[in-house]
């Protein structure tokens, strides 16, 4: 049995004494209840966020003009550094032509002549030229 469900019980044992004053009490009780375990709930929703964001923050790296995940060997991305500085969003930037990358979000467009020899050790040499 819950917390809300032990307050009803009250309230309608106290019923039957007609204390219309008690009644009113216990049933503020039971409101504020109600009103604490949603903000339980919002907070819980909150630290998860946090959680989230801080394994996050452990492994971005930013490398001019963008930012990577870095997980040990692995290295994933890019992502883009105005969506992930504005507003701790990980998109990832789609490559358009050699070392021209954009955002689908903020359609922000990144020029880097050196991401062609990152992305073909990266993908194992799966980069195809133009
Ligand atoms: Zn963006």
């Amino acid at each position: 049995m819950g917390i809300i469900d032990h307050a009803k019980d009250i309230a309608e044992l106290i019923k039957k004494y007609n204390d219309v004053e008690l009644y009113q009490k216990i049933i503020d009780l039971r409101d504020e209840i109600f009103e604490l375990r949603e903000n339980n709930l919002n907070l819980k929703g909150k630290i998860k966020a946090l959680k989230k964001e801080k394994k996050i923050n452990e492994k971005i790296v930013f490398e001019k003009p963008y930012y990577w995940i870095k997980d040990g060997e692995k290295k994933d991305g890019p992502y883009c550094q105005k969506c992930f500085d504005d507003n701790k969003k990980l998109i990832r930037l789609q490559e358009r032509k050699n070392g021209h990358w954009y955002c689908l979000v903020c359609k922000n467009g990144v020029i880097d002549s050196s991401c062609k020899a990152i992305n073909r050790v990266h993908n194992g040499g799966s980069w195809m030229s133009s």
